[in-house]
């Protein structure tokens, strides 16, 4: 299928793409299938940078100066163009951080201290990344919280009803991610957030693979939080987004002290900043922020109904094409629709790591392992799998260049 919008595969290395025109072990074009872990970026998110560097550099928010006005200026136009892309009803509700795994962190740290006390619950999933696991191991380390985990069917659905049960008069917070970066489930976040709320418990979804494959809207899910990195959705490492309800972000306390979030200190007593200032201590990264925001204004322009339509003939494709292999095992719901575009595979007997590490020979970029999902891989009682991602530049032609890759390697064998 070929989307107008799309980059064209000839386009790609002197184009929006340069990265993807590099020649490795004489291989050309390289197929880079590792989007889940991060994307490429265009370059209209690098130069916007760069010009911010060379012409506009200046610290944000406090200086009275013509450079830092103008980069208070781009940051905060930056904020307003997050707020759009999620639809929240405010830029007080868009707080800058480090990525994903920083707001989820945020949200244990800083709504378990206000809401949770030892013995209360936050409910989990069998599949999630180990930022949503671990974030909540420090609070129960602290607090004495317990982890309750919704499993999961052979083919990595939810039990929703099992998800039901979970819930009782200790449950406090339901954190769950939108889509697996392994299995590549798209879960029912609107039924799960819909069910929490009848029981009165706010949800915090993990928005780090959903938010480059589809439209988000956070008031129509309902969600209390949302997280997401730029670097998943053609942005800068770096940089992402905790979204917050704002009479959430007004109940909890801040997360780091510092400058910014402050609005008067003393060695007696201080107070606390607006928000979203209050959960942004010291200098933010407002060069990335103007990077995100291009790296939106990117998947905007090209529009999500032409991204999914491509990424989901491609997700088909290549489950359709795969399963030619011999010995070929797909991981996650058999359902296109159900599938986002991430496939966890495992071929025979052959060692994932020697899988990837032969495909990189020919020219092919997987990833392998655990996928920071090792409880994940626990239930399906495996070590690891290939992971073949999807982004908006992949095509046909990476996908049989995958198959063909796998065949080659299974003859080595
Ligand atoms: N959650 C999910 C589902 C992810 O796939 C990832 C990264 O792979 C993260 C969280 C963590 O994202 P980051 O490392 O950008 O903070």
């Amino acid at each position: 299928m070929q989307i107008d919008s799309l980059p064209t595969r000839e386009g790609l290395g002197k184009g929006l793409f340069p990265i993807l025109g590099k020649v490795i072990y004489g291989k050309y074009p390289l197929v880079y299938l590792d989007n889940a872990a991060t994307t490429q970026k265009p370059r209209q998110v690098v130069e916007a940078m760069t010009e911010e560097y060379y012409n506009v550099n200046a610290n944000v928010h406090r200086g009275v100066h013509f450079l830092s006005q103008q980069a208070t200026d781009l940051h905060e136009a930056s904020r307003e163009t997050v707020r759009r892309f999620l639809n929240a009803r405010s830029t007080t509700e868009i707080v800058f951080t480090r990525g994903t795994t920083e707001s989820i962190n945020l949200v244990a740290s800083c709504f378990g201290q206000a809401f949770m006390k030892e013995g209360d619950e936050v409910i989990l999933s069998e599949m999630e990344h180990h930022s949503n696991i671990v974030s909540w191991q420090l609070l129960q380390a602290r607090s004495g919280i317990r982890l309750r985990i919704v499993p999961i069917t052979d083919d990595g659905l939810l039990k929703m009803d099992e998800y039901e049960k979970l819930f009782n008069e200790r449950t406090k917070i339901v954190s769950i991610t939108h889509v697996s970066n392994v299995l590549g489930t798209i879960n029912p976040v609107k039924d799960i957030i819909r069910i929490a709320h009848e029981h009165g418990v706010p949800v915090l979804i993990d928005g780090a693979q959903s938010t480059p494959h589809m439209p988000i809207d956070v008031q129509e899910l309902g969600c209390d939080f949302f997280a997401f990195s730029g670097h998943k959705i053609y942005g800068p490492t770096g940089i992402g987004v905790l979204y917050g309800k704002e009479e959430w972000l007004d109940r909890i306390p801040p997360y780091m002290g510092g400058g910014e979030m402050i609005k008067t200190v003393s060695f007696e007593r201080t107070t606390f900043n607006e928000l979203p200032y209050k959960f942004e201590a010291g200098t933010p990264d407002y060069v990335a922020s103007t990077g995100l925001a291009q790296a939106l204004d990117f998947v905007t322009s090209i529009g999500f109904d032409a991204i999914q339509a491509h990424e989901r003939d491609l997700t088909a494709y290549a489950m359709q094409r795969l399963m030619e292999v011999e010995d070929m095992k797909i991981y996650g719901p058999k359902e296109v629709s159900l599938h986002d575009a991430v496939i966890s595979f495992q071929v025979g007997n052959i060692h994932h790591l020697d899988m990837g590490t032969l495909l990189d020979r020919l020219g092919i970029a997987v990833r392998t392992g655990h996928h920071c999902a090792e409880p994940l891989m626990r239930r399906l009682g495996i070590e690891g799998t290939c992971r073949a991602s999807f982004a908006l530049y992949n095509t046909r032609e990476d996908v049989d260049a995958l198959v063909e890759g796998i065949k080659r390697v299974k003859q080595m064998f």
